[in-house]
């Protein structure tokens, strides 16, 4: 069953509530973190706890919790959710603040939210290629702090979406980002290719995770800027976040990439990551 912690509270998720002061609510004002739990375990939890740490520090929000703390709370919660496979989800934000403003309040406790809720499971031949169309990624200039303000991110996907696509493709001054909830990587003649971590996009821990995986198999990678003539011209695409793992990208704009699904090095990096998941 589905549970919530809710500052060191445990309750069904529907009975969790936060003040509609919240700087969360308010501003946006937090972080967070999508942990998949396969076979009752967090996939990758050390990578996660990195990666909150740093969007903590850069949003100049102190950790209300050790790592160690945050793995005894973390593992409770995959416990008492006892749902796998599922997606834990966690949340952090500056706190309840009244009045509201934009100053920082000095010794405000944050606010910490847990939920571990049920994933759907995919046999591969239900996984279809994305279509994809290019946008101007106008998101601010730190794509790399995982915060909870997603306004743009929701415009663009919904954007996608109304005019018939999957997803989007985001370009600034004419190079790849990401895409509007996952990395991107393309593979051309058997090289495959993501662009560089910056201040501009999630450092996925998917991504790195994939990177890996393709090391460890002597597969070429480069990480390197992508302009969207190459992406069109691409052999495959796909998408990785911990939701969609690898996705593969059959078409962009009009464009129908390799034969349009899912190509040979797909295949082989999903057999990789579907392993790395025992
Ligand atoms: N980019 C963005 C904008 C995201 O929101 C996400 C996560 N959904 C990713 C990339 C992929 O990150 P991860 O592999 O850590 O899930």
């Amino acid at each position: 069953m589905a549970v919530a912690y809710l500052n060191g509270e445990w309750m069904a998720p529907e009975d969790a509530k936060v003040s509609v002061f919240d700087r969360g609510f308010m501003f946006g004002d937090g972080i967070y973190e999508v942990m998949a739990v396969y076979d009752g375990k967090v996939f990758t939890l050390e990578d996660h706890l990195v990666r909150l740490k740093r969007s903590l520090e850069a949003i100049r929000l102190e950790s209300p919790h050790t790592d160690d703390e945050w793995r005894a709370i973390i593992n409770e919660a995959v416990q008492k959710g006892d749902e796998t496979p599922a997606y834990l989800y966690l949340q952090i934000t500056r706190g309840v603040e009244s009045p509201r403003s934009h100053v920082y309040p000095g010794g405000s406790k944050p606010t910490v939210l847990i939920t571990v809720m049920h994933a759907p499971v995919l046999e591969r031949n239900e996984i279809t290629p994305y279509k994809m169309v290019t946008k101007n990624d106008f998101r601010w200039g730190r794509g790399d702090i995982k915060v909870i303000s997603l306004i743009a991110n929701g415009l663009l996907k919904n954007e996608a979406l109304d005019e018939g696509f999957d997803d989007a493709l985001l370009f600034r001054e004419g190079e790849l980002t990401e895409a509007t909830a996952s990395n991107v990587f393309m593979v051309k003649d058997g090289v495959v290719v993501t662009p560089p971590k910056s201040n501009f996009l999630l450092h996925g821990i998917t991504r790195d995770h994939v990177l890996k995986l393709l090391a460890g198999a002597d597969v070429p990678c480069e990480e390197r800027a992508i302009s969207e003539d190459e992406l069109l011209a691409a052999d495959e695409i796909w998408i990785t976040s911990t939701g969609h793992e690898v996705w593969p990208v059959g078409q962009v704009n009009d464009c129908v990439i390799g034969n349009g699904s899912a190509g040979v090095v797909w295949q082989v990096v999903d057999t990789l990551f579907q392993a790395s998941k025992k």
